[in-house]
């Protein structure tokens, strides 16, 4: 009889039940609970994590983005959207500026490639996630987001999402 029953699922389906219900109360016992309550409680970030984008400015408050298109040639999602238009003549050390300079979050993997491609050290991703979105429009970070998110990071050291949207 033992034998028989060896041979049927029984045996495994009792094993599958006791792991089950191991891992049902172990978490309990040592009140560790991975789900956490997005997007009111944010997932924690580490010091590599990469998320929303920034553009570095110079003190006068111009971008250090010179609109080459090596960040948008790299993209491999082609989220970024540059159009270029020459610099007044008192910029000084660039023929060309971006008049427009668009991320769209949703279409970007944060894969940093961006970053890389970067020859003035002007995009960046930071280590804070990207918020939830109500709409496509507010998934696109234009200059002005990103330069404050920039701002935000020099002075606190994360972008503040709140403002972000
Ligand atoms: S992080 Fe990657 S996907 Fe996102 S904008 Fe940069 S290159 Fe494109
Ligand atoms: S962010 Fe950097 S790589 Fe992208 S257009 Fe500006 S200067 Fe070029």
């Amino acid at each position: 009889m033992m034998k028989l029953l060896k041979n049927t699922v029984i045996p495994d389906v009792i094993t599958g039940i006791k792991t089950t219900l191991s891992h049902f109360i172990t978490p309990r016992k040592n009140k560790i609970t991975p789900t956490i309550q997005y997007p009111e409680e944010q997932p924690p970030t580490f010091k590599r994590s990469r998320g929303v984008h920034y553009i570095k400015m110079n003190d006068k408050g111009q971008s250090n983005c010179v609109a080459c298109f090596m960040c948008s040639t790299a993209c491999p999602a082609n989220a970024i959207t540059i159009v270029q238009k020459e610099a007044p003549e008192e910029w000084e050390g660039r023929d060309t500026y971006p008049e427009v300079f668009n991320v769209d979050q949703l279409r970007c993997i944060f894969c940093g490639l961006c970053e890389e491609a970067c020859p003035k050290d002007a995009i960046h991703l930071s280590n804070t996630h990207a918020p939830i979105f109500k709409t496509r429009s507010e998934a696109i970070y234009d200059l002005e987001k990103l330069s404050k998110n920039w701002r935000d990071v020099k002075e606190t050291g994360e972008v503040q999402l709140s403002e972000t949207r």
